[in-house]
């Protein structure tokens, strides 16, 4: 393991395969390292039952991150339900809004993330917010852009009057070249942690297991999971 950066990290985790390559990817760099999740009475909260799982798990079969993991905060922001009114946090149907973003955007979701994040950090002592923003293959949200998160950085570093750097290490990644990030940070034993332990499908079903985890294989959070393992096995000639 390299020598790591003295500042410590809080890592935006929600128990999904991207959030948890960032908490590794920070664990990698990162003297300590803290994670923060949010309820916001998402429709898939299966997730944060996956937080806790995934944090042990990789404390067990990594000892080498154990050693850098801090503690975990859940913030309980229900009050974006009542501004949200998508498909992520009601009961309606996914689909495509005239707008061209799908109905699951919770306006302006990460940037009430960050902020509150920024809160937490300023608390806590921690300098550097990761979050698993990514503009690449996804489905256009103008708070994951990457002009986005950079105004972030700013506005909150002026804000806190403190200097805080946001890292998105997920930015410019295809989701095929996400899989082969968390190989070269953990190898297949990460791979294997994400597949069993972490959730990502929009309807929260864990019912069916797949090679590349549990979904519903049809929402499209699992068809692009789905999508992107194909693509790494098919690049690593493992298909
Ligand atoms: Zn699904």
């Amino acid at each position: 393991m390299s020598a790591a950066d003295p500042r410590r990290a809080l890592v935006l985790f929600s128990g999904g395969q991207d959030s948890t390559v960032c908490l590794a990817w920070a664990l990698e760099r990162f003297e300590h390292v803290e994670t923060v999740g949010f309820d916001y009475r998402q429709r898939h909260r299966i997730e944060l039952d996956c937080r806790q799982t995934v944090r042990r798990e990789l404390a067990a079969q990594f000892p080498r991150w154990a050693l850098r993991l801090g503690g975990d905060h859940l913030l309980d922001l229900a009050l974006l339900a009542q501004i949200g009114d998508s498909a992520l946090t009601t009961e309606r149907a996914i689909e495509m809004q005239a707008n061209g973003l799908p109905n699951t955007f919770v306006p302006g979701r990460n940037l009430l993330f960050l902020s509150f994040a920024a809160a937490l950090a300023y608390r806590r002592g921690l300098n550097v917010l990761v979050g698993g923003m990514c503009e690449t293959d996804y489905s256009g949200y103008p708070d994951c852009r990457d002009n986005t998160l950079k105004a972030m950085q700013l506005a909150l570093s002026l804000g806190l009057d403190t200097p805080l750097t946001v890292e998105t290490p997920l930015m410019f990644l295809t989701k095929a070249q996400t899989w082969g990030l968390a190989d070269a940070l953990g190898g297949t034993a990460l791979n294997a942690l994400i597949a069993e332990h972490t959730h990502t499908c929009y309807l929260g079903e864990r019912g069916r297991r797949f090679d590349w985890g549990y979904g519903c294989g049809e929402c499209p959070a699992c068809q692009l999971r789905a999508a992107g393992h194909a693509a790494w096995r098919a690049s690593r000639g493992t298909a």
